[in-house]
C-alpha cells in the first residue's frame, strides 16, 4: 500500500502539544520566572510587592506565598511551585519564599546537566538521593530548644523584615505567651489563638487577651454593658418557644382565649429563663436565637446574654472560659458554668466588641493587633502567623537551626562531600543540588545590598574550617554565629522546605509532554477525527 499523505490527527484542533526538550525547557523557565519573582523579598532586607487586583484592591507585602496566591499564575509548571508554597504555609506557617526559590534554582541547575546530556532520570535519582541526605544532615546539624527565650527569637527572626519590624519584641512576646497558654506540651492548636484586627491605633497597643473577643454586642440595650466575676453559661439551643422551622397552628375564637394563649406563652418563657437564672449564670452565649420576652427576663433579672453567636466562637469561649455547652434546657446545672474576671462591650466608633477577659488558665486566648490602616494590619497579621507558626513548629520537633543561610550553607558543604562518595553521573546532580541551596545566602546577601561574590567566598571559607552556624547577620552585616546572635529557624521549616522544592522539581523534570487543552481536558482517544481513510 503506498504511503498516505494524509495527516493523522489524533488529538482534537483545541489541544496544544510540547514535546521532549521543549517542554522541559518550557517547565523550568516558568518555575524559574516564578522563583524570580519573590527573590527579592527574601529575607530582612527584602523588598516588598504590590499587588494591584482588576478591582483596584492593593495588597502590599513581603509573604511569598501571599504574592503567589494573589498574582494570576497561568503556566502549569509555575502554579505547581505557588502550590507547595501553599503547602508549607499550611504545615509549617513559614518558609514560602525559601521552598519557591529553592525548587526554582533546583529546576535551572538541572537544567545545565540536561545541556550536557545527562538523561532526565539520572538528575531526578540524584536529586531523589540528596534530598534523603539532606533531611538527615538537618537532623544532625540542628540543635534542641532549651528556653523561652529562644522561642522568643524564633518569632523575632520570622517577623524581621515584614511589617511588623519595629514593634518585633513587643509582637514576639505576645506571641509566646500565647502559645504557651493555649498549648499543652508539645501540641499547640494555632486555632486557640483568635487574632481580631483593630484599626486606628499604633502597632505597640497590640495586646493579648486571657480571653475571647467577639464582635458582637448584647442581645438587648437594657442589659448590663459590664460584668465582673462573671460565670459563664454557654447554650446551643434557642431560648424561644417554636423554632422558626417547624410551623405550629394555633386556633383562638375568643379574646379571653387568645389572652390566656399570650399568658401561657409568656409564662412558658419565664419558666425557661428561670432555670437559667437559677444556675447562678451572670452570662449567657446562645448559639440560637432569644425570644424578646426571655430577653427581658434575664435583662431584669441583670444577666448579660448573647444570642447567634457562631459554633466557632462558642467552641473558643468554651475553651477559654472552661464553659461546658450545654444542649438542653433540662441539663442545664451550676458545674456546667465557666468564668471570666470581666465580661465588657467596649463601643468604638459603630462597631461594638465583647471582651471576655481574665480567664482562668485559659485554653483558648486573643491576640488583638492593632495598626493605621487596613494594609498595615494585613501585612501584620501575616508576619504574626509566621511567627506563630515557626515557634508552635519549633516546640512540636524542640529543634531549631541556625539563620541567615548559615544551615543551607552547612548542607551545601556536607552534601558536596557526600557527592564524592558517589560514582557516575549522579554525582553531579548531588552537587547542583547542593549549589542550588547556597541561594538562599546570595539572596540575602543581594536583596540586602552586599556584594554576594565576596560574602560567598567567606562563609564557603568559614563552614570549611568547621564554623557549621556561621550565616550572614543582616542586623550587624557580619558573618557570625547566627544561632549565638539570635537568628535562629525552626528545624521544621526547613526540613519541609527541602524536601518539597526537590519533590517538585523531580515531579517537572519527569515531564516530557504537555497537552494543553482550552476545554476541559477529555478522553483525547474517543476524539479523533480518524474516519477509517488509511
Ligand atoms: P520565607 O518566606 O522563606 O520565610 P523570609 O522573607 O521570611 O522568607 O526570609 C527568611 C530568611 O531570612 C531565612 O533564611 C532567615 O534565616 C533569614 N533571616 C531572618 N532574619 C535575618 C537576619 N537578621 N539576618 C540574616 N538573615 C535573616
Ligand atoms: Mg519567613
Amino acid at each position: 500500500m503506498p504511503e498516505s499523505k494524509q495527516p493523522v490527527y489524533i488529538l482534537p484542533e483545541n489541544v496544544s502539544r510540547t514535546l521532549g526538550r521543549d517542554a522541559q525547557r518550557n517547565n523550568i523557565l516558568a518555575a524559574k520566572i516564578v522563583a524570580d519573582v519573590v527573590k527579592t523579598t527574601l529575607g530582612p532586607k527584602g523588598m516588598d510587592k504590590m499587588l494591584v487586583d482588576s478591582t483596584g484592591n492593593i495588597i502590599v507585602t513581603n509573604d511569598g506565598v501571599t504574592i503567589l496566591e494573589e498574582i494570576q499564575l497561568e503556566h502549569p509548571a509555575a502554579k505547581m511551585i505557588a502550590e507547595i508554597a501553599k503547602t508549607q504555609e499550611r504545615e509549617v506557617g513559614d518558609g514560602t519564599t525559601t521552598v519557591a526559590m529553592l525548587a526554582g534554582k533546583f529546576l535551572e541547575n538541572a537544567e545545565k546537566l540536561l545541556d550536557k546530556k545527562i538523561h532526565p532520570t539520572v538528575i531526578i535519582k540524584g536529586y531523589k538521593l540528596a534530598a534523603d541526605q539532606a533531611k538527615k544532615m538537618l537532623n544532625e546539624i540542628s540543635v534542641p530548644v532549651d528556653n523561652k527565650h529562644v522561642l522568643k527569637q524564633i518569632a523575632m527572626t520570622a517577623m524581621t523584615g515584614k511589617g511588623a519590624e519595629s514593634n518585633r519584641e513587643q509582637l514576639a512576646d505576645l506571641i509566646v505567651s500565647a502559645i504557651e497558654q493555649v498549648g499543652t506540651g508539645k501540641v499547640v492548636d494555632l486555632g486557640d489563638i483568635k487574632i481580631v484586627k483593630d484599626k486606628g491605633d499604633s502597632v505597640e497597643h497590640s495586646e493579648l487577651v486571657q480571653g475571647i473577643v467577639l464582635d458582637k454586642e448584647a442581645s438587648n440595650d437594657s442589659m448590663p454593658s459590664r460584668v465582673s466575676n462573671s460565670s459563664v453559661l454557654l447554650i446551643d439551643f434557642a431560648l424561644e418557644l417554636r423554632s422558626p422551622e417547624t410551623e405550629t397552628r394555633i386556633s383562638v375564637s375568643t379574646p379571653e382565649q387568645l389572652q390566656q394563649f399570650i399568658s401561657s406563652e409568656e409564662q412558658a418563657l419565664r419558666e425557661m429563663t428561670q432555670k437559667i437564672i437559677l444556675s447562678g449564670a451572670k452570662t449567657v452565649f446562645c448559639q440560637k436565637g432569644i425570644d424578646d420576652v426571655a430577653q427581658y427576663y434575664l435583662a431584669k433579672t441583670g444577666i448579660l446574654a448573647y444570642r447567634r453567636v457562631a459554633k466557632s466562637d462558642m467552641e473558643k469561649i468554651s475553651r477559654a472560659t472552661s464553659a461546658r455547652i450545654v444542649s438542653s434546657l433540662h441539663e442545664i446545672s451550676s458545674s456546667d458554668l465557666g468564668f471570666a474576671d470581666t465580661i465588657e462591650q467596649i463601643k468604638k466608633g459603630e462597631d461594638t466588641m465583647t471582651y471576655i477577659s481574665g480567664c482562668k488558665n485559659p485554653k483558648a486566648v486573643t491576640l488583638i493587633l492593632r495598626g493605621s490602616t487596613d494594609h498595615v494590619l494585613d501585612e501584620i497579621e501575616r508576619a504574626v502567623k509566621d511567627g506563630m507558626g515557626d515557634v508552635s513548629a519549633a516546640i512540636r520537633d524542640g529543634r531549631v537551626v541556625s539563620g541567615g543561610g548559615a544551615v543551607e550553607m552547612e548542607l551545601a558543604k556536607r552534601l558536596r562531600a557526600f557527592s564524592k562518595t558517589l560514582g557516575g553521573r549522579e554525582q553531579l546532580a548531588v552537587e547542583e543540588f547542593a549549589s542550588a541551596l547556597e541561594s538562599i545566602p546570595e539572596a540575602l546577601a543581594e536583596n540586602a545590598g552586599l556584594d554576594p561574590i565576596t560574602i560567598m567566598a567567606e562563609l564557603k571559607q568559614r563552614h570549611e574550617a568547621g564554623n557549621a552556624r556561621d550565616g550572614l547577620n543582616l542586623f550587624s552585616n557580619r558573618i557570625e554565629d547566627c544561632l549565638s546572635a539570635g537568628i535562629v529557624e525552626p528545624l521544621r521549616v526547613k526540613l519541609l522546605a527541602v524536601s518539597s522544592a526537590s519533590e517538585v522539581a523531580t515531579m517537572i523534570l519527569r515531564i516530557d509532554d504537555v497537552l494543553v487543552a482550552s476545554g476541559p481536558i477529555t478522553n483525547v482517544q474517543n476524539k479523533q477525527p480518524y474516519d477509517g481513510m488509511d
